[in-house]
């Protein structure tokens, strides 16, 4: 029994105040269901002065990369894009929490703090397409054990808990979304930025050449779901606000969403938890260990410790928690590391295997006229046409997002360009001064966008979480082992983008200064074909706890329950067996919100209570 929690025996217990979990303690909460939402980071920040301090640490911060703003703790360590640098030779260093081995890195990071990965987010949260589901049709990756249309009641649920801001039309047109009749997001699209309008009169209705495709493919710049606060949608249904609540204001363009918003337009899980009622307890500074496993595959708890302090932790303290579900919610990766340090649900042998993500290609230039580059949200708009269709049979599918935010994921921010005009931006090579240099970053700043390419990555079980007894954190709990690699069709599927993007260039009359080489700022640095390539990682790990139609093949069922424990759930982006091309965490979001329902019936069903 917890000392802790005095004894008490608990309905449900939530492993991880992030994302998912966050959602689950909520619906079960609402319930009455007595809920123990065990967090491994620290408590702030909260909606009030640890928000203020967050916002506070990230401007003093040197690197303004995703988690920076928060505390992190030696004894929940954080996965950190500064903890991959690439060789000048080829190859990548990871002096991090990861244990990197695969040929290319897994680039991607995530936060062990209050709230999770979802403080640090961008916001994005386009649907899924029904095409998605059904990869395995195509020949690449698996099919979904439930479509788009078992799916849609929890999307519309889950844009009204985040607060979701859209135009139906724009996405039933523009994607070929199946949205019911009638339906109205939670709040009107964010407005598209300046960029999003010159790239409209420049791109829209012309057609580019994908070489994997035999038609030339049309173009029509659309904008992009986000859950920040725009204006509230008068035509959209009862409690459709849901998400917006607490301190959060509208939108007002600050860029710099990731990893903060400083007026709170952005949702986080924190608004989720401000609704969350008496029966859910939240303990913060909570490092889950173990799920427990009973003698008949039921689980029975979780073994967890405690602590005080963050970065010299203090007061190290063993517990053990019991009830009668356990919900892991801890992130993909951490996830699958639970289940392998329990030697639980795995008799697939899929457990921690199938890890995917979006790699994303940037590419970069300058556009002939200023294009107020470095304001509002990274990305209020996209291209879709090489989301679905017959290509995704030949090569991985891309969503291409239009970047406001200049060079800054592909070089860093401005500052740098400045240090390059003062150290050789003039005639022969010579440093740049006084007005000449002010007149040059005027002209230039302006002029900055870039593409993103984020590509759909097959789930290949090759590429996986491990654990491994010499690799372990401050509190003795394994570290992730990573083995890591973009397949054939990935490489294709980046082949082929970079050939759109440079048609692209060429009708926006654009100057292209993508550059791929070597070096410390590529890690995830490749050669494809005799041509050289790199990517970023979107963040969006996923795939690590699949869910399939069989136990023999899959880790969790259609509704992210384990196999082989009744009474134990994984759910996150580890469950879906297909990354698609749209930001994961709404869809990740809609499935909490299904599975949360099933908990539900399951609790009864245990309480002997007929729920059907
Ligand atoms: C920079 C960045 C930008 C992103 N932008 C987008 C976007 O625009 N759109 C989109 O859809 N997705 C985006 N994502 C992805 C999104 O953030 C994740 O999909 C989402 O946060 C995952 O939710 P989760 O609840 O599974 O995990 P998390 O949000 O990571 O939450 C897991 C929680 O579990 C806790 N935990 C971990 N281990 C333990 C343990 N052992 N014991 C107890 N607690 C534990 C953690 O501290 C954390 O609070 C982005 C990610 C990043 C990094
Ligand atoms: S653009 Fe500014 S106000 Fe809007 S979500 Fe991003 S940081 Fe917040």
């Amino acid at each position: 029994m917890s000392e802790l929690e005095g004894g008490r025996r608990w309905d449900v217990i939530v492993v991880g105040a992030g994302f998912a979990g966050s959602l689950v303690a909520q619906k079960l909460g609402e319930q009455g269901w007595r809920v123990l939402v065990l967090e491994a980071g620290h408590g702030a920040p909260d909606a009030g002065s640890g928000h203020q301090d967050a916002v506070e640490a990230y401007r003093s911060a040197m690197a303004k990369v995703p988690n920076a703003p928060y505390r992190t703790s030696a004894v929940a360590p954080s996965a950190d894009i500064l903890d991959l640098s690439g060789s000048p030779e080829g190859g990548y260093r990871a002096d991090g929490y990861f244990v990197q081995r695969g040929p290319l890195p897994y680039a991607s990071g995530y936060l062990r703090a209050n709230g999770g990965t979802g403080l640090t987010w961008t916001g994005l949260t386009p649907r899924m397409h029904p095409e998605d589901f059904r990869a395995g049709d195509f020949g690449q990756g698996r099919n979904w054990p439930i479509g788009y249309d078992e799916l849609e009641p929890y999307y519309r649920a889950a844009e009204r808990e985040i607060g979701v801001a859209a135009d139906a039309e724009e996405q039933r047109e523009g994607v070929g979304l199946p949205l019911p009749d009638g339906y109205e997001f939670p709040m009107r699209a964010i407005p598209r930025s300046y960029l999003d309008q010159v790239m409209a009169d420049a791109l829209d209705g012309k057609c580019v050449q994908d070489p994997t495709e035999e038609t030339p493919t049309p173009l029509r710049v659309v904008g992009t779901p986000h859950a920040r606060n725009g204006r509230p949608n008068p035509g959209a249904v009862d409690g459709a606000m849901e998400g917006a609540v607490g301190s959060g204001k509208l939108c007002a363009g600050y860029a710099s969403c990731v990893p903060i918003c400083p007026s709170q337009a952005k949702y986080t899980p924190l608004r989720t938890q401000a609704r969350w009622g008496g029966s859910v307890t939240l303990v913060t500074r909570a490092v889950v260990s173990r799920v427990r496993i009973g003698g008949n595959g039921r689980v029975t708890g979780v073994d967890y410790r405690t602590y005080e302090g963050d970065d010299q932790p203090t007061a190290v303290a063993a517990r053990t928690a019991e009830a009668d579900l356990v919900v892991l919610a801890a992130h993909a990766i951490e996830n699958a590391k639970l289940l392998l340090a329990s030697g639980a649900a795995n008799s697939s042998d899929q457990v921690g295997r199938n890890l995917m993500d979006h790699p994303v290609l940037l590419t970069w230039g300058l556009m002939p006229q200023q294009v107020g580059a470095y304001r509002g949200p990274g990305s209020t708009s996209g291209l879709e046409g090489f989301r679905f269709g017959a290509a995704r049979a030949r090569r991985a599918p891309f969503r291409v997002e239009i970047g406001n935010w200049g060079w800054t994921w592909a070089l860093g921010p401005p500052d740098g360009r400045v240090a390059e005009l003062l150290r050789s931006g003039g005639p022969q090579g010579r440093g740049l001064f006084g007005p000449q240099l002010r007149r040059t970053l005027g002209d230039r700043i302006g002029r900055e966008f870039a593409f993103q390419f984020e590509m759909e990555q097959d789930a290949d079980p090759a590429n996986r979480v491990t654990i491994d007894d010499r690799h372990r954190d401050a509190l003795g709990n394994p570290r992730p082992v990573l083995h890591y690699d973009l397949s054939e069709y990935v490489k294709r599927g980046i082949a082929a983008a970079k050939t759109v993007s440079d048609q692209l260039f060429a009708l926006l009359g654009a100057e292209d200064h993508t550059r791929f080489e070597p070096g410390p700022a590529w890690p995830g640095y490749f050669e494809y074909q005799g041509r050289p390539y790199a990517y970023r990682a979107a963040g969006h790990g996923a795939g690590t706890h699949i869910m399939g139609d069989s136990p023999a093949t899959s880790v969790v069922d259609q509704w992210q329950r384990c196999w082989d424990h009744p009474n134990l759930y994984a759910v996150g982006c580890g469950s879906m067996p297909t990354v698609a091309t749209s930001n994961p965490s709404l869809t990740m979001a809609a499935l909490a919100l299904r599975s949360a329902e099933r908990m539900h019936r399951d609790l009864l069903a245990r309480q002997g209570v007929d729920h059907l």
